[in-house]
């Protein structure tokens, strides 16, 4: 391709790819921290982090140059062998979030799969449940990501429909609701809860408060393991290093991903003690990309940079004075905001015909990239290094925006 013709992006994308995914008209090339550049050379702030990936920031320093120390040693050795990274990771990630081990994978997805096998092994190996007859309870709203299983649970028809037959062995009960949990739990073949302490994909929609402890407390009374997905609301992004933080709650399993690597590779991982991760024998889960030296380098410097830049507490103090600040918008225009830290989302009342996406095109045009979710939410999650001075900057983009509206 010539490099002086103006390539059509888009078109491209459109002939030769699949249509699963519905972007935002822009097309960036270039990211340094809050910001994110296109092909004109036209800069945004990032109000989406690639759904929470990069919560350290585009290309952060010290992540890009380990991924670039690392990628000139080793970067792929398969479990066949051991490599002299993983262990050294396996000790970094358990001892700071407080687990006997870790399974390394690669998506979050299948981090959520690695999680619900382990569950069920657990459940016939230690709970003594019948083989074949675990069940697990979900929540409504929920998104876990996109294989058959996972879609087998999810309550949304775009990514359910069509694509069965399904997987059975889930129980839906609704979000934030203890009662249902209680009376699913009713069921003596349950073996565990899987649920986001902030639902993310539903449009950021945080229980209220209590309900996690309450639910962790109901799951312990039977018997039942309480399986945390903080794959978007974990590391740092809801102003804790976890969500569950809030209630210091200790998920019996806990799933994290997309910022593990701070938006390099995909590096998802699952936490839990002796009893649960090791009913897994050798040769029955596993990846071949899971664990590698690559992923086991990178990861160790995005967490490292989590904890040097405090950036919990900066999605805290900056999440407070968001809200604030989007709390003063027209109520006529955005109904709702909610969030923690700087996991936020507001919901657009429609308006001479225009809604949040046509919303969302506005604000990129006043040069701030968000995408909405389910219609009339659209969530604002700005990279966590962003400054004070630089949330301001937006929140007058957010304003203006509103006031043309
Ligand atoms: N779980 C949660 C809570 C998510 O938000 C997502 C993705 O948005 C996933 C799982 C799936 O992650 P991945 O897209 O990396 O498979």
């Amino acid at each position: 391709m010539m490099a002086d013709t103006k390539i059509n992006y888009i078109g491209l994308e459109e002939k030769y790819g699949a249509h699963n995914y519905h972007p935002l008209p822009v097309v960036l090339e270039r990211g340094e921290g809050v910001f994110v550049y296109d092909t004109d050379g036209k800069r945004y702030f990032d109000f989406l982090s690639a759904y929470s990936a990069v919560n350290q920031g585009h290309c952060h320093p010290r992540i890009i140059q380990s991924l670039i120390d690392q990628a000139q040693k080793l970067t792929l050795t398969s479990r066949a062998f051991h490599n002299n990274l993983l262990g050294q990771y396996e000790e970094y990630i358990t001892k700071l979030f407080g687990y006997d081990k870790v399974l390394p994978m690669n998506t979050g997805v299948e981090g959520v799969e690695t999680a619900l096998k382990l569950c069920r092994r657990w459940a016939y190996d230690v709970k003594g449940l019948t083989p074949n007859e675990a069940k697990i309870i979900v929540c409504d709203g929920n998104f876990h990501g996109r294989t058959s299983t996972v879609i087998s649970f999810s309550s949304d028809p775009d990514s359910k429909k069509g694509f069965g037959p399904y997987m059975p062995g889930f129980i839906n009960i609704p979000y934030n609701d203890l009662v249902a949990l209680e009376n699913a739990l009713l069921d003596s073949t349950v073996a565990g809860f899987l649920a986001e302490p902030i639902q993310g994909e539903a449009g950021v929609v945080v229980p209220d408060e209590g309900y996690l402890t309450k639910a962790k407390k109901l799951c312990a009374a039977k018997n039942v393991l309480f399986i945390a997905d903080e794959i978007q609301s974990g590391l740092a992004r809801c102003g804790k290093m976890l969500a569950c933080d809030y209630e210091n709650v200790h998920p019996d399993i806990l799933i994290l991903g997309k910022a593990l690597s701070g938006g390099t590779l995909p590096v998802s991982a699952v936490l839990c003690n002796d009893e649960i991760m090791l009913t897994i024998k050798p040769g029955e889960h596993g990846s071949t990309y899971g664990g590698n030296p690559l992923a086991c380098a990178v990861t160790m410097t995005a967490l490292d940079v989590l904890q040097d830049e405090k950036l919990s507490e900066n999605s805290f103090y900056l999440g407070n004075i968001l809200r604030e600040e989007l709390n003063k918008l027209n109520k006529n225009l955005v109904t709702t905001v909610r969030g923690k830290g700087l996991f936020n989302a507001i919901v657009i009342k429609p308006h001479n015909g225009k809604d949040a996406w046509d919303f969302c095109i506005e604000m990129m045009k006043n040069g701030l990239l968000a995408k909405p979710t389910h219609g009339d939410i659209i969530r604002f999650a700005p990279p966590l290094v962003i400054t004070e001075e630089q949330l301001m900057e937006c929140v007058e983009i957010i304003k203006r925006t509103a006031e043309e509206f």
